[in-house]
């Protein structure tokens, strides 16, 4: 298939009727999928109420079936049609966070969505995207969209056109391009079934966020433990997985740079994930500076970037330096986590 790439300008008015983004709206009420970018990182897009679109969201990024998708609106009016009630915490957090990385997990109402989009589940995730971009489209095409992140999957998420592109390129209808996206690390999933909200996914909005809005918000237990089965399906899957095997490293800088001479020593060519901070003070073959650690919104912004640039650079291992698990740290972590399988080294 040939995979048609729509420049953007986000800042131009009237985007809804920019050519690109109708050719675009028309394809997904076509029940084509098309990669478009959002906020946190590009998402893959189809028709939430089409098996048809959400099958070929599945099949193009190779994920697995069980694996629900987060459905994005444009307007909270469209709520009513899919979800069964709207708990008061819930209003509440949209109010002071959508548009924005905010997924909210609702009661579905049967019969409308993809049962496939869903995953079979009783619930639905669904988050309003701060994109220019996305709103227009999601505004022209008039349907709920379902969106995991323009990927392959296990791999980095994509952070700008080229990444869906390398993954993507022939297997969907199209990307519309506006350039790179600015959180990086995708939405917060937080679960408003229950009385207190529950994070199960951390992400864009910090858990310190939520709490100031509506009070107490507690953690999926899989999050603190990571023997517990997680409440998102998808959290249970490794992922953002570089090439090469990486490995966390909590430790001094100095220790840091003795595990690169070490495998240095055994012929290996070493990459380092580092920040600003301490790029210069490491001796391997790829040093990358992954933001600055005293603004960790950098550090989520280029993360994925830097994790494809790894394999460009075909380098045979990867230490990574850790960050502090609060605030946007704590996003940041659990998707080291993730693409190092755990492996940890302590010092
Ligand atoms: P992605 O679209 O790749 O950013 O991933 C979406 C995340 O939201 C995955 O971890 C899903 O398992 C999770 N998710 C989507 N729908 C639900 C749901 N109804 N209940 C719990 N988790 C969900
Ligand atoms: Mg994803």
């Amino acid at each position: 298939m040939y995979t048609k790439v729509w420049k953007v300008d986000k800042y131009v008015d009237n985007l809804r009727n920019n050519p690109q983004v109708v050719d675009a709206a028309h394809l997904l009420q076509e029940n084509e999928v098309v990669a478009l970018p959002t906020e946190t990182v590009y998402g893959l897009g189809g028709n939430a109420k089409s098996d048809v679109a959400v099958e070929k969201i599945f099949a193009a990024k190779g994920r697995p079936s069980d694996n629900p998708l987060i459905i994005h609106i444009g307007d909270k009016k469209q709520l009513t049609a899919f979800v069964a009630e709207i708990p008061n915490k819930a209003e509440v957090l949209m109010e002071a966070f959508w548009p924005g990385p905010l997924t909210i997990i609702f009661k579905k109402k049967d019969g409308v969505l993809s049962e496939k989009a869903t995953a079979g589940l009783e619930t639905v995730a669904v988050r309003m995207p701060d994109h220019p971009v996305a709103l227009a489209l999601l505004e022209k095409c008039q349907l709920p969209i379902a969106a995991p992140s323009a990927n392959s999957s296990g791999k980095p998420s994509p952070t700008n056109a080229q990444h869906v592109l390398d993954d993507l390129n022939g297997k969907i209808a199209g990307v519309l391009d506006g350039g790179a996206t600015g959180v990086g690390v995708e939405s917060t999933v937080v679960d408003c079934t229950e009385d207190i909200p529950v994070i199960l996914r951390p992400g864009g909005i910090t858990k310190e966020q939520l709490e100031a809005v509506v009070g107490e918000v507690h953690l999926d237990a899989a999050l603190i433990n990571e023997t517990s089965k997680p409440k998102a399906p998808g959290m249970k899957y490794q992922h953002y997985a570089p090439n090469a095997p990486l490995y966390l490293v909590n430790g001094s800088n100095t220790f840091l740079q003795r595990l690169i001479e070490e495998k240095q020593a055994e012929g290996l060519r070493v990459g380092v994930l580092a920040t600003e901070e301490s790029v210069e003070s490491y001796s391997a073959d790829v040093s990358i500076a992954c933001g600055k650690r005293a603004e960790l919104e950098t550090v989520a912004t280029a993360l994925y970037e830097t994790l494809r640039a790894f394999n460009q650079e075909k380098v045979d291992i990867i230490f990574s330096e850790t960050f502090p698990n609060t605030g946007v740290g704590h996003a940041i972590m659990n998707r080291l986590q993730k693409a190092a399988g755990n492996k940890v080294i302590e010092e």
